[in-house]
């Protein structure tokens, strides 16, 4: 409501200033008597279509009657970037094309006009176009060239062009900007990511230092070290490397389990595995690292041991995932009649599982069934976290 009284406001205001400025011409080039100057005809003609309620028409003729000049063109960028905050893009567009177009406008205003025009082609989804506007801005030292590097990085990451992302950033921008900081260092684990899917090794390490030299906290980094380390053979690396990940942030421990458990198991050494997950579970109570214990224990044959582990921990913290794995264990021992009904109940505990979303974004609240590194939602980077309780962790 609060925007649909501004807008009210300013048309009032630009058609006031319009129609002083016709007047002030009228006197100037004194017409011909009994006829209207254009300007003040069109704007008669745009308040007459507001009045009837006809407000395309109405802002169409605004527009062309409007005199830009040094005091009218605040009116328009405000204007354009009402109709953008109101979702009509569209509008924003052929306001701040109109007055792009004008050859009176300074460097200046026409610089901070055309990034007006950038965000208008964002908002309406026309990237290629906003991309041209932005990328003749970035490199001004100013205010505009800062503002249209966030925008173009912003832009790049919509389109997934990391490498693009990366390098519209300047070294000054990121200083003082800690989101931006945290944003180019999941851009490097990205790079990382598609380099290590093609063995890559040495451009992909490279990529992960750049992470951690912008990020300190990118957990992200870390367990893609993991991983690289563990691809090219290390697996006593990966190992060291996730068990320092705790530490770091401990919510993303399920994360990083199956790779812990793949390097064990590289190595052949499910022993030493078993201890550390016992280990981690004694300081982090995720029912992940208790299944993958118990998974651990059973394939060295230890199924008794498994089965009083998973009953015990789910006495004090139960969780269906828990429940599900523990009529497992009993399926295994049980015959008969009693395995029947125990498939029954693994089947209802499926059903309750089936869907069930595992992580939730800190930030807004998305849950999902996988993890993402950017909340598909908010578009926040690292936000996303296991969600822990009786459905969850
Ligand atoms: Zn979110």
């Amino acid at each position: 409501m609060l925007t649909d009284f501004l807008l009210l406001f300013l048309l009032l205001l630009a058609l006031a200033t319009g129609w002083w400025l016709g007047r002030r011409d009228k006197s100037r080039r004194q017409p011909p008597p009994g006829t209207l100057p254009d300007l003040s005809k069109d704007y008669f003609v745009g308040l007459n279509y507001l009045l009837n309620e006809q407000p395309d028409e109405a802002i169409d003729t605004f527009v062309r009657a409007l005199e830009v000049n040094s005091d009218t063109i605040e009116t328009h960028i405000a204007l354009g970037n009402l109709f953008r905050s109101r979702g009509e893009s569209d509008r924003a567009v052929r306001v701040h094309q109109n007055l792009f177009a004008r050859p009176s406008l300074n460097r200046e205003q026409s610089e901070r006009v055309q990034l007006e025009l950038g965000k208008d082609f964002m908002a309406a989804g026309l990237l290629d176009r906003a991309e041209r506007l932005l990328k003749e801005l970035v490199n001004n030292n100013s205010e505009v060239g800062r503002t249209s590097q966030v925008l173009l990085v912003d832009l790049y990451e919509r389109e997934k062009e990391w490498q693009k992302a990366m390098h519209t950033l300047s070294s000054s921008l990121l200083k003082e900007n800690p989101r931006l900081q945290k944003a180019a260092a999941h851009y490097a684990c990205e790079l990382a990511t598609e380099l290590l899917a093609k063995n890559s090794f040495a451009a992909a390490r490279k990529q992960l230092k750049q992470a951690q030299a912008l990020d300190a906290a990118c957990i992200r980094a870390t367990l893609l070290m993991a991983q690289l380390e563990l691809q090219s053979g290390s697996a006593k690396s990966a190992i060291r490397l996730l068990l320092r990940l705790p530490g770091q942030d401990s919510s993303y421990v399920p994360a990083m389990l199956q790779t812990l458990v793949d390097a064990y198991l590289l190595l052949d050494q499910p022993r030493e595995l078993a201890s550390t997950l016992e280990k981690l579970l004694q300081e982090h109570k995720y029912t992940s690292i208790l299944l993958h214990l118990a998974e651990t224990l059973r394939s060295l044959g230890h199924h008794q041991e498994a089965l009083e582990k998973v009953s015990h921990y789910m006495r004090h913290q139960v969780s269906l995932k828990g429940v599900d794995y523990l009529i497992d264990l009993y399926l295994d021992q049980a015959s008969g009649g009693e395995r029947a009904h125990l498939i029954t109940l693994r089947n209802l505990t499926r059903q309750l599982l089936e869907h069930k979303p595992e992580h939730q974004c800190t930030s807004c609240g998305f849950q999902s069934v996988q993890l993402y590194w950017q909340c598909p939602k908010c578009r926040e980077w690292g936000s996303i976290k296991p969600i822990v309780g009786l459905e969850g962790e």
